[in-house]
């Protein structure tokens, strides 16, 4: 079979979509206005499809630090860091990294896909065993591919699963890696992470949290679910990215393990890439500083998520099962999925489409990510194209039970 031949079935589905005239995979935002308006063609739009959670995209000082880096350090670093050398800026992001976590190691990968990669590939290997809630990142699946390790799915969000699967390996328990999210990026839930952190206490094994959705988002000081629970101490590497409310691109994992730093000799996805870009590194180290200094941020990101997912809820729609800064809508077939998906951004609101088999439970989703940049007002006017869209949709998609597990 010829290496093209395997796509035929993408092909025809693509050729379908083009017939009905719409592309969710392939948006063009023409412009883009602030961290919550964009343009579509002709149309503006609300942006309710991004994972800027802190709004800080548009932060002047987070604007400015990425300039001023620029100007000195030049457009990129044009290699990595074993091979090149590091920068200043990447060694001290990773020491204001380490106090922000108040973890004694953290290593700064070139996005959060690579931090997954280069962790859990690296630590995990053919005769290791990886524990993974089903719900979990494409990265983290990756990661477990590229390290060839044994991997056990859990139920997700079912500790009781982790725990029953833990007793089942007997001895090999206290060795393997057990993997979750502090919010799942599909539905917005949390993990049960001081239930998930005590079966661990027990039976386990090494505990990994990708907080990617929740670094900025959750916890008095915003260091993520963990914190918010009061089971730091439990989790025994963090991973984070800057794509999200760090407003950047990168990533990072961090973990208090002495032997952490071995990690960067180790890791194909860190010696193998070129570092981030001095204007990121910059923008980020900027963003970390306004993150801590203000708290505000985090409180009016929830009071939006509060609002949309109470509207949302309230209008009748299946949304995920708790109010969070990632709310999803669950739609019915991939048809109709799309068909709402466009009629959103006809109403002037950007959200994205997600198709099975991407979505957990195999039914099309929009999924609204929340700002603290949106106001209250743009908050009310997403509530409101759904409203007008809501006599529109199937029965089975309106249903008085909103939560999903
Ligand atoms: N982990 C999780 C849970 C994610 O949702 C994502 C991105 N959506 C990543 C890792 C990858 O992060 P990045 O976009 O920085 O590569």
């Amino acid at each position: 079979m010829a290496l093209f031949d395997k796509f035929s079935k993408l092909a025809q589905e693509r050729a379908a979509l083009g017939q009905s005239g719409l592309n969710p995979f392939g948006t063009r935002i023409d412009e883009i206005l602030s961290p919550t308006v964009g343009r579509i063609g002709d149309r503006q739009v609300i942006l309710a499809g991004t994972n800027n959670y802190l709004g800080l995209t548009f932060d002047p000082g987070c604007i400015q630090a990425g300039q001023q880096a620029l100007a000195q350090e030049g457009t990129g670093t044009t290699g990595s860091r074993m091979a090149n050398g590091s920068y200043g800026s990447h060694i001290a992001l990773e020491a204001e990294l380490a106090e922000f976590m108040q973890r004694r190691s953290v290593i700064v990968y070139s996005t959060g896909y690579l931090a997954n990669l280069g962790v859990i590939g690296t630590l995990a290997g053919p005769s290791d065993i990886v524990l993974l809630d089903a719900d979990c990142h494409a990265s983290i699946y990756d990661a477990c591919r590229l390290g060839g390790a044994q991997v056990i799915r859990f139920r997700h969000n079912d500790a009781a699963d982790l725990e029953r699967r833990l007793l089942r390996l007997g001895e090999r328990a206290r060795e393997c890696l057990i993997v979750v999210e502090g919010i799942y990026s599909m539905l917005g839930d949390r993990a049960p992470l001081r239930e998930i952190a005590e079966v661990k206490r027990r039976l386990g094994g090494y505990l990994l949290v990708d907080e990617a959705h929740s670094v900025g988002v959750l916890g008095a000081n915003g260091r993520g679910l963990a914190e918010e629970l009061g089971v730091e101490a439990d989790v025994d590497i963090v991973l984070g990215t800057f794509s999200k409310s760090l407003g950047a691109i990168g990533g990072f994992a961090a973990s208090q393990h002495g032997d952490m730093e071995l990690l960067r000799y180790a890791s194909r996805p860190y010696i193998f890439t070129a570092s981030p870009s001095p204007a990121s590194i910059a923008s980020v180290r900027a963003a970390l500083r306004v993150m801590q200094a203000r708290p505000e941020l985090r409180q009016r990101l929830w009071a939006n998520a509060q609002r949309l997912y109470q509207g949302l809820a309230g209008l009748g729609y299946r949304t995920g099962p708790e109010p969070s800064p990632v709310i999803a809508v669950l739609l019915g077939s991939a048809q109709e999925g799309m068909a709402f998906w466009q009629s959103l951004i006809d109403l002037g609101v950007y959200v994205n489409l997600v198709l099975p088999p991407a979505t957990p439970g195999g039914q099309a989703l929009v999924r609204c990510s929340v700002s603290a940049a949106h106001s209250g007002e743009q908050i009310d006017r997403i509530i409101q194209a759904f409203a007008r869209l809501r006599d529109r949709l199937p029965p089975a998609a309106a249903v008085t039970d909103h939560r999903v597990h």
